[in-house]
Formats: C-alpha cells, structure tokens, sequence
C-alpha cells in the first residue's frame, strides 16, 4: 500500500514553494552563483525508513551543517578534553563573529566559526597534515550518511582565496593558543570540512543517526557514543540556528543547524530526522523556506521537544486475529512517528479481506497529521474491501473519517465479543 507520508511531503513544499524572500549567500562566488530555486525535504525514522519530496537527490555542500558532527567525532576522540577548546554556551552573535569568551579565551561553542575552527584541529590529532585530517573527516561524514560523499574542490577553493574573516579568527585563536597549526592551514582544513556535498536524503539520515543515539538507522553502525549523540543535540539545541537559536527553539523546538548553503538538518531524539533544502536565506543566515517547512512540520506533525507528548514509535501495542476480525490495538500518542510506525505496520501485513477493529482505547492524544495518516490509509483499505470499525468510546479519533463518513463503531460489549475467539496468531507478525 502507497505511504501518504510523500504525498503530505509534497503538499508541504507546495505551501512555501512560492516563497522568494531573502537572498542567496554571497560571499563565496560558488554560492552566490547558485540556482535559488531549488526545495527539497525529507525525513528518516530512527528505524532507517526515509521519505523525499522536491529536488531530493540535488547535492549542496554542508557548509556549517557539518560542525555538530565534527564537535560529535572531536568527542569520540578525545572526550571531554574537547572542552579546554570550545565552550558549551550559546554566543547570540553571529556565525562568524570576532569573539572569544573573556576569562577562559576559549570559543563560546562549537557552532560559530571560531569554535569550529579549533575544534577542527583536534581532529586526527593536532599534529595532523591538513590532507590526513580532511580525510578523516570526510571518510565520518560518509559513516553518518552511509555512503562515500563527494567534496566541492573549486568551491573550498574559492572560498579560501577570500577568507580574510576566518583567517582573522584562526590567528586570534592562534594568538591565545588554542589552536597551534599555521592559520592558513587551519582554515584550509576547515573550509574543506564544509565543502562536503549531501542531499536532503543524506542530512535526514544523519539526524537520524543523531536521534537514534549514534547508531546509523540504515547501516547498523554505531557511528557516535550515544553520549555523544545527547552532548552534539544539545548544544545544537542552544546554538545550532546562529544568532536565532532562541526564537527557533522557541518557535520550531527541535534541535537543528543551518548551513549557508540552504541546507537545514533537524534532529528529534528517539523520532527522526529531517533534511531541508532551499538556498535563500535570511537575516540570520538561516533558510527561508526550509525555515518556514520546519515551522510547519512542528506544528501539523507535533514534533517540538517541549511537547509533553510520549514518542510514538510504539504505537502498535497487538495486532490479533480473531476469525475474521483482526483487532489493531494502538496506544500512546498519534503523532507522527506513531502515525508512520503504524502505517508501516499495516503496510506489512497485507490485510485483503474481513474486518479491521481499531481499538484506541489506550491511545492518550492524536495529533492532526495522525488522524490525517490513518484517515487516508483506512479510506485506501477499505476501497480494497475491507470492513473497518471502530472501538473509540472517549472520541479519541474525533473528526475521523473514511472517505467521507464515520467508520462502524463497536462498543466494549461488541469488542469483548470479538475477541473471545482466541485469537490465531500471538500479536507478532
Ligand atoms: N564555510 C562557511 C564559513 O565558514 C560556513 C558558514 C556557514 O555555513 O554558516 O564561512
């Protein structure tokens, strides 16, 4: 059975996609010659599931998206001694301000240039050449994405040829000795860390990697010690979205970092991972529309971390069956994450005939996209030919209609019979 997940993807791009505000990056030539048109989003569960809508497969360079991972691998290989280089603060200035934290002349975290730059340097040990330390890190970088990516030469390149900026903050950095290389060499490494290209597709499996405690959900691999994985969310959480963290966590509420290029990665721990793409950007440096997608998907899907909703992946307490009835047991919160793990669940389980008893007896809170999902896919099994009821005594699925009307309702007693045939299987399929 088709997923409507795509379907609710592409609806999305189309509510921004007339969006022109702001304007292409333009202090590096490559950038600023870019197409501005480009949307993409997509979305990876931490069980490795991806969903892509828009110009999905079209490949931008990281640029800043690749600091949360590289403070991630400067972690796994050093542990918490990165901390005499970098902070944890959020600075509100912006990504590559002049400024060192007063007292300890340390970056304020690893997110604005400066911190990035020093944390770069840790990686493959400080005594590394720039060419060994590149590779390291983008040899990461593919684990997280589970494929070898491919880097932008030219425009690492021409980017270093006008880097006066982080040129000054690698020798003010020097200057306090908190990095020791050459600060060309510094840069150089650093600029080539961000000219790692990625899709969308890539960016959601790296959230996911991120969400799912640093196992990368399609290759198994544990990428980063679920330590790790907490420290590199949080400090995204307080400093990923440049001078705007504030508002986007209090707007959006889920943990994310921008790039200049147009890219916005957004990691929900336990759920997913999200990857935008659209190169205008804003004020702030930051991606109108992925901004605005993002604002969306929080809102229709539930997704902010201060939801005091459970994470929904084990959203399918038992599917049992009963004769000719099979009982769908859900429980929880329908989110989306519940709503896709369900789908997927029923997606599976080829049901053609007889008839699907929803009891959401257990089931707390259903988010609109959850009513939406499973509206659309019972709608879609009952075509098939399938009966679908209902045991719903408290309304949970309020509003919930089948191609237009209110599925057969079951109550308690109707139900308890049902499921006084034993049932033929033990709830696994
Ligand atoms: N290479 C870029 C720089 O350091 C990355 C900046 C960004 O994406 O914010 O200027």
């Amino acid at each position: 059975m088709k997923s409507p997940v795509p379907q609710y993807l592409e609806n999305l791009l189309d509510e921004v996609r007339d969006n022109t505000d702001g304007a292409v990056a333009d202090y590096i030539p490559n950038l600023a010659e870019a197409d501005p048109d480009p949307l993409a989003i997509a979305l990876c569960t931490v069980s490795g599931r991806i969903y892509a809508a828009g110009d999905a497969d079209r490949l931008f360079t990281m640029q800043s998206i690749t600091k949360p991972f590289i403070f991630g691998l400067a972690l796994q290989e050093h542990g918490e001694k990165v901390l005499d280089v970098v902070g944890l603060e959020p600075s509100g200035e912006s990504f590559n301000e002049l400024s060192l934290d007063r007292s300890t002349h340390r970056p304020m975290n690893p997110m604005i240039n400066a911190g990035a730059i020093a944390v770069n340097q840790l990686i493959n040990g400080t005594e590394s050449s720039v060419e060994d330390r590149v590779a390291v890190i983008h040899d990461f970088l593919g684990r997280l994405a589970g494929r070898r990516l491919s880097v932008d030469g030219d425009l690492a390149d021409n980017e270093l040829a006008g880097a006066d900026r982080n040129l000054a903050l690698a020798h003010m950095l020097r200057s306090h000795g908190v990095i020791n290389d050459d600060a060309r060499d510094a840069v150089d490494s650093y600029i080539r860390q961000c000219a790692a290209e990625v899709s969308v597709r890539d960016l959601a499996v790296m959230a996911a990697t991120l969400a799912n405690g640093g196992v990368q959900p399609q290759t198994g691999e544990r990428v980063l010690d679920a330590g790790v994985a907490r420290l590199t969310l949080a400090v995204m959480s307080s400093a990923g979205m440049y001078d705007g963290a504030g508002r986007w966590m209090a707007r959006v509420g889920i943990p994310a970092k921008s790039g200049v290029s147009g890219g916005l990665l957004g990691s929900l721990p336990g759920q997913l991972g999200i990857g935008t793409f659209s190169p205008r950007l804003d004020s702030e440096g930051n991606s109108v529309r992925g901004r605005l997608l993002y604002e969306r998907l929080s809102d229709s899907m539930g997704l902010h971390l201060m939801n005091p909703a459970e994470v929904g992946v084990h959203a399918v307490r038992s599917i049992l069956v009963h004769g000719e009835d099979t009982v769908l047991t859900l429980q929880g919160v329908i989110n989306f994450s519940a709503a896709e793990s369900i789908l997927h669940e029923i997606a599976r389980h080829d049901f053609t005939e007889g008839r699907l008893v929803l009891d959401v007896t257990r089931v707390v809170t259903v988010e609109s996209i959850g009513r939406r999902f499973l509206s659309s896919v019972l709608a879609k099994m009952r075509s098939a030919g399938l009966d679908i009821a209902l045991h719903d005594p408290e309304d949970r699925l309020r509003e919930l209609t089948v191609d237009g009307d209110r599925p057969e309702s079951l109550d308690a007693e109707e139900l308890a019979e049902v499921e006084s045939e034993p049932p033929e299987n033990d709830g696994e399929w």
